[in-house]
């Protein structure tokens, strides 16, 4: 029966070598489907032409070759595009190519909904519904390079993981997915295109530190007061403001590399000079950059973008006490495709 055949794409390099010897076969050719697999991204063993006709029927008879498909597209006046994903148990994730004069940037998904409960964003409503496989997360920036190419006529420039789902909850396909996306035999795209954004979970920001260190990492502050951000992202009381912080100067110890808050400044939320002056604290205990988003409406009455003259403040006061800090400008908010909004509306 069709599924009980393994996903090939579920195989290391060495699974793959390893299953051709116990075949009886050589170990080059683990290279060479490897090579099909991720490099050419084919989606059919019959299109393995260096494979003899018998190891491509082996092929056939142990594994399938899951593979996403595009199910839907929308295009912003702004020129970013969302894709809706399908998977191949039909269930639907949302990435979003987002083109600069300079740079494309793909945003990625790594759940199917999400673990964490940010009550700000589109994607919390959502029931989490299972993590994403490392292929499926993999597939999802091939097919960006793709139309990056095909729209821009350049590749890929950076990805971020600021789709669907909380990154780091699904620590492990999300590590194989860079090491696939890294890879000169992948994409081979450098580490430090990728942003990992996670809405701060210390143990994990530790694991990362020891074992990954190479991409950047962004972090989803939105204040600097525990009592204020336990309200709008509940999980937060598990994972209290001064645990976080010590896990993100662990990263820095270990990293030397800076970390970017992201944070949306809304009316009656955030927007005292006690809630500036404490992120100006925070950030003087580790080395972060600011990135003040611009809040995007998901309907929520609760929820409403502070008036520019206080986020001018906020950026005042940063400044004046030698903290960088930069404004995001949503893109795609027109299809519902900036930060937060991914919630697979169309469908
Ligand atoms: N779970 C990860 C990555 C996905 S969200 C994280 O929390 O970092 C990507 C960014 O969008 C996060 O900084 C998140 O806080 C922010 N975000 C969520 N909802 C938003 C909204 N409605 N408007 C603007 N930014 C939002």
């Amino acid at each position: 029966m069709e599924s009980e055949k393994k996903d090939i794409r579920a195989l290391s390099l060495e699974q793959l070598r390893a299953f051709f010897v116990a075949q009886g076969e050589q170990a080059f050719r683990g290279q060479q489907v490897y090579q099909w697999l991720w490099q050419k991204g084919t989606h059919d063993f019959g299109q393995m032409t260096n494979l003899s006709l018998a190891t491509r029927q082996l092929l056939e008879k142990h594994f399938t070759i899951n593979h996403i498909a595009i199910d839907g597209q929308q295009k912003s006046k702004d020129g970013t595009i969302k894709n809706a994903v399908r998977l191949h148990d039909d269930l639907i994730v949302e990435s979003v190519l987002i083109p600069t004069e300079s740079r494309t940037t793909a945003c990625v998904s790594s759940q199917v909904g999400c673990s964490l409960d940010c009550s700000f964003c589109a994607t919390a409503q959502l029931k989490r519904m299972r993590n994403l496989n490392p292929d499926e997360i993999y597939d999802q920036v091939k097919i960006m390079d793709q139309q990056s190419r095909l729209y821009h006529s350049r590749p890929l420039s950076n990805i971020v993981f600021m789709g669907m789902g909380e990154p780091l909850m699904n620590y492990n396909n999300v590590i194989a997915a860079i090491a696939k996306i890294t890879d000169p035999q992948g994409l081979g795209m450098a580490p430090r295109r990728i942003t990992l954004s996670t809405s701060g979970i210390p143990k994990l920001i530790r694991r990362l530190a020891d074992e990954y260190p190479k991409f950047k990492l962004a972090v989803s502050l939105h204040s600097a007061r525990q009592e204020v951000r336990e309200q709008i992202m509940p999980f937060a009381k598990k994972f209290p403001l001064d645990i976080l912080l010590e896990a993100m100067q662990y990263w820095y110890q270990k990293t030397s590399k800076p970390i970017t808050f992201e944070y949306v400044v809304w009316q009656g939320i955030n927007d005292t000079d006690r809630d500036i002056d404490a992120l100006v604290a925070y950030c003087k205990r580790i080395p972060a950059k600011v990135n003040l988003i611009q809040y995007n409406s998901i309907g929520a009455a609760r929820f409403q973008q502070a008036s520019q003259s206080i986020v001018a403040k906020y950026q005042r006061i940063l400044e004046k006490n030698g903290i960088v800090s930069t404004i995001r400008i949503s893109r795609g908010a027109d299809i519902d495709a900036a930060c937060g909004q991914l919630a697979n509306k169309k469908q």
